[in-house]
């Protein structure tokens, strides 16, 4: 991996309110500095990380140390901070670095491919800039004292991307006192590109911020439902399996695979939410090889399909229509079964029956019905 990132989460800052500094508050669920390394590790373009802490936040900061992400202590100012992330990475010796501020927990993978574009391109630094589109004033005594010109002016954003040795040594050449490290990379006669930067990556700097944060990262939640429906008709024998749980009857069900009516509603409720057809797509009746196959490995299938594409499964409801067998005694088992197969805890999966009160198919003991709805969570 050629590029790495620094993300500086060393400051003190109070603006935001609160007495905790801004990057260890919780923002949608997790703490900011939290959201702003899951956007730089969801990025295939990314290898190590470095997040640059103040001494004092050494405890808050511990659990977010990984493999990939190596926790560095800053110095008083930013660009000492900067300096201390690009120095910890000498060994790993990146041939691009983009740095951020932690305080911009919304860049999103496509910035962050822009910026690592640029670079790859032949820019020796790249950084994201916004054109204005507000007019601009001079204000003074309350009062506009004149308008500004906005052509050519842009919105500073990060990550700022740069050749890692080029800004390794325009820092330790800078005298200090920078804005940010475009201000070090141009003092060091470094040109640096603009790509375009993105309106959502706005830095939390005051409690709105906080407000309009938490809305873009709650809005990106994605809430998913589906239904299924089975039936199978009974044929001779002496025990039906319902959702995963073998219970003695005197006659069995009638099916390709195990014929788990109970087990076959569900899965099919998850690949609806999924819109990814049904078990018949996945597990074609045509293919001998699912001839009396367990059922379970269907809802396997389906779960590790939701979470290939980042769902979970929040929960789900079975309803079995039944005259025979009785059950509600197996209920209990048949949830608890269901939740052990999906990997969730037992709380999340509901089975329950009834009878059609003795009114068509299932009321003529003819076969079992069932129906199934599924909720799926992408956070
Ligand atoms: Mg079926």
């Amino acid at each position: 991996m050629t590029t790495a990132a620094v993300i500086v989460a060393a400051g003190r800052g109070s603006r935001a309110g609160g007495a905790t500094p801004k990057q260890w508050r919780r923002l949608a669920g997790r703490m900011v500095a939290e959201h702003t390394l899951a956007a730089f590790r969801a990025s295939p373009l990314i290898g190590p990380i470095v997040l640059v802490i103040h001494p004092d936040d050494r405890e808050i900061a511990a659990p977010l140390a990984a493999e990939d992400v190596m926790l560095v202590e800053g110095g008083a100012t930013r660009a000492g901070s900067v300096r201390a992330g690009l120095e910890a990475l000498a060994p790993a010796a990146p041939r691009h670095v983009l740095i951020h501020d932690v305080a911009r927990p919304l860049a999103s993978a496509a910035l962050i491919a822009r910026v690592c574009a640029a670079l790859e391109a032949g820019a020796t630094a790249a950084a994201p800039g916004l054109a204005l589109s507000d007019a601009l004033w001079r204000g003074s005594g309350g009062e506009v004292a004149g308008v500004v010109p906005r052509e050519g002016l842009f919105r500073a954003q990060t990550p700022q991307g740069f050749d890692y040795r080029a800004i390794l040594a325009a820092h330790r050449a800078h005298p200090g006192g920078a804005a940010d490290d475009v201000e070090v990379a141009r003092a060091a006669g470094l040109a640096v590109a603009i790509v375009e930067g993105e309106a959502q990556n706005l830095k939390i700097t005051t409690p709105g911020d906080f407000a309009r944060a938490e809305l873009h990262l709650r809005g990106r939640m994605d809430i998913r439902v589906g239904n299924g429906f089975d039936v199978h008709r009974f044929t001779e024998g002496d025990h039906v399996t319902l959702c995963g749980v073998r219970v003695p009857h005197g006659r069995a069900l009638q099916g390709h695979s195990d014929a788990d009516v109970g087990m076959h509603a569900l899965t099919d409720a998850i690949y609806g939410a999924l819109a990814e057809g049904d078990i018949g797509r996945h597990f074609p009746p045509s293919e001998p090889r699912w001839k009396g196959a367990a059922s379970r490995i269907f809802l396997e299938h389906a779960v590790a399909l939701a979470e290939a594409h980042g769902y979970g499964l929040a929960n789900a409801d079975v309803t079995l229509i039944c005259e025979e067998p009785k059950i509600g005694p197996h209920a209990g088992e048949m949830a608890a079964t269901l939740a052990r197969i999906a990997g969730v805890e037992a709380g999340r999966i509901s089975v329950k029956a009834t009878t059609s009160e003795r009114l068509g198919f299932a009321g003529r003991k003819e076969g079992i019905a069932a129906m199934a709805t599924a909720t799926l969570v992408r956070p």
